[in-house]
């Protein structure tokens, strides 16, 4: 893509309705934009809280009297089509992506796979939602089923707003829930753009998806305490996690939590010194940091330190910091202006407290862009170390044996990923069992398949998404209990 196609960008709008269709919004109007560009992408309708509540009324409709809940033939149909729509509409799509994101139009295009894929990977659970049965006695049988929770409140955060999506709403939906969508206010459009197919879709009644756009902390926060909102599937940070939990506990609703990280990243000397220097890289400046299972302690063998630096700091000479729509960039900027003050000040820190042992200059002198920096010498209780980042910056602290670097990689209140570089087998399998994170990488990092369950331990979340547990997380389980004896005793 060139310069030319930025030029001859329309500014997209996504106004909204009250009563019906998608977007549930009033007369106001959210200006998503460009952080490479600071230009206008798209205007969206925003939502006061009385469209709030018409999209979680309409919801609960749809939940008591569409075929939905009842037909999941009509589900798989919906979501394999939606799916197919998603790759169809993928070039548009991820460029929007790119441009109100600012995520390079390679990864854009992968996150639009990837999101197409989990449709269609819930598109073919929708008719497999099993439950079993079980002889209890003489003529006594259970049979546990599973049933949709009712309606689904999805939030979603702004640095993978279309797979993060997807899912949460494509096992709720093949489970046979009805949705309200809440997206961060920075990638609204694109939710937006990427939902319209679905709804639609003639087999999808009204209020089966609906969206509404506006501040978390106004809009979130009554969408997640309304009444006819039975569960909260919720992705973002950690603190806002809590504060979520805490209003879906005045009402007892469901939540579903996948929050922060601070995923370690652990190199033995016995790697393949290559595929791992290469791995650290991507582990940490995938989505210029904005990822929340971003491997962002690098810990590295002492004996391997300064051989394993070196060969970074050369691979991260052919990193390329610039336009997310040239195909050159390897990295674009980051979402704002104030996630870039945030992950600045961090920079800053950790040049005051440690050393910089390697950054790489953006090419532009505007938009929101950092240097993907690696930072050495921390004390053991830094706040780099310590806390969620969420920008390009990777620590380093170096181990002498597996005991320490268990240890090390354990030592934070997250607990949501870790990678492992190692050729030695027994290893891999002691410290895959020991380490307390929901998803451990081992020679690799950051691949993820919707056959494959995400979660957080410790502060990183709650329950699981993707799998067969991803869709067991939108169902409520029933057991009917059949007895055929002669008498009660
Ligand atoms: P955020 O917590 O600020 O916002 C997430 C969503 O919650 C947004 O839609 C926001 O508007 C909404 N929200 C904010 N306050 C709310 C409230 N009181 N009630 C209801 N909704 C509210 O997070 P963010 O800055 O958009 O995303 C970055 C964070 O998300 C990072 O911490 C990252 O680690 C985390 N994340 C986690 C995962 C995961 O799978 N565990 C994936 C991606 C991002």
């Amino acid at each position: 893509m060139t310069a030319t196609s930025r030029e001859s960008w329309q500014v997209l709008e996504f106004p909204g309705a009250t009563g019906q269709g998608l977007l549930e919004a009033g007369t106001g109007r959210l200006e998503s934009t460009d952080p490479t560009t600071l230009e206008t992408v798209a205007n969206v309708g925003v939502s006061e809280i009385e469209h709030v509540d018409r999209a979680a009324e309409r919801a609960a409709d749809a939940f008591r009297t569409a075929p939905w809940r009842r037909d999941p033939q009509r589900r798989a149909r919906v979501l394999q089509r939606y799916a197919q729509a998603l790759r169809d509409d993928i070039d548009s799509l991820a460029e929007l992506l790119s441009r109100e994101q600012g995520k390079t139009l390679f990864e854009a295009r992968n996150e639009v796979h990837g999101a197409a894929d989990m449709v269609d990977y819930y598109a073919g659970l929708a008719r497999a939602v099993y439950g079993r049965s079980a002889v209890l006695g003489e003529h006594v049988n259970g049979v546990v089923v599973r049933e949709p929770v009712g309606v689904v409140a999805v939030i979603t955060p702004w640095n993978w707003p279309l797979t993060l999506l997807m899912r949460s709403l494509a096992p709720a939906l093949a489970a046979g829930n009805t949705c309200v969508v809440k997206p961060a206010s920075l990638t609204a459009a694109v939710t937006i753009a990427s939902l319209e197919p679905l709804v639609a879709d003639p087999e999808v009644a009204d209020g089966v998806v609906t969206c509404v756009v506006g501040s978390g902390a106004t809009i979130g926060d009554h969408l997640v305490g309304h009444e006819a909102v039975d569960m909260i599937a919720f992705t973002g940070e950690t603190s806002t996690g809590i504060r979520v939990m805490q209003r879906a506990a005045e009402g007892l609703r469901k939540v579903a939590l996948e929050l922060g990280g601070k995923s370690a990243n652990i190199v033995f000397e016995d790697a393949n010194l290559d595929k791992a220097v290469a791995g650290a890289a991507n582990a940490v400046f995938t989505t210029t940091g904005q990822i929340c299972t971003a491997g962002s302690r690098l810990l590295v063998e002492a004996s391997f330190r300064d051989r394993f630096l070196e060969a970074l700091s050369e691979h991260m000479s052919g990193l390329v910091v610039g336009d997310p729509l040239d195909p050159t960039s390897s990295m674009g900027p980051v979402v704002s202006a104030n996630q870039q003050r945030t992950i600045q000040n961090y920079i800053d820190l950790g040049a005051e407290e440690g050393t910089i042992i390697a950054a790489v200059e953006p090419k532009l002198d505007h938009g929101y862009f950092v240097a993907p920096t690696v930072i050495g010498d921390l004390q053991i209780d830094s706040r780099l170390i310590r806390e969620e980042i969420f920008g390009p910056v990777l620590t380093v602290q170096t181990f002498e044996d597996e005991e320490e670097a268990l240890a090390l990689a354990n030592s934070s209140e997250y607990g949501l990923a870790a990678g492992l570089w190692t050729t030695n087998l027994d290893r891999a399998w002691r410290l895959g069992s020991g380490l307390e994170a929901g998803t451990v990488w081992i020679n690799t990092y950051h691949h993820f398949y919707p056959e494959a369950e995400v979660g957080g331990y410790k502060t990183s979340g709650i329950g699981r998404q993707q799998g067969i547990e991803g869709l067991h997380e939108f169902t409520e389980t029933k057991h009917l209990n059949f007895d055929g004896a002669p008498t009660l005793w």
